[in-house]
């Protein structure tokens, strides 16, 4: 029975290993798609405030002037985007 036992615990270790191989795996996985976005574009995301001008917004932008503001500047740098 004790050795039974001691078999089913090793073999948890070598899942548990496994799990860890694969999660540090993913990490990095994770960390080089962020700087590939990183260096392609800064990444836009929303938290609360005008993506544009900064001002407190319950969406992405505070008003539409904002939003055309910001989609003239992303035409703008998809046009010029060979340039760097
Ligand atoms: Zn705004």
């Amino acid at each position: 029975m004790d050795d039974m036992k001691m078999g089913s615990m090793e073999m948890d270790d070598g899942e548990l290993d496994d799990v860890h191989r694969a999660s540090e795996l993913k990490k990095k996985q994770v960390m080089a798609g962020m700087a590939a976005i990183k260096r392609r574009k800064p990444v836009r995301q929303h938290d609360g405030y005008c993506i544009n001008c900064g001002k407190e917004s319950p969406g992405a932008y505070c008003d539409l002037d904002c939003k055309e503001d910001a989609e003239r500047f992303d035409r703008a740098e998809e046009r010029n985007g060979c340039k760097a």
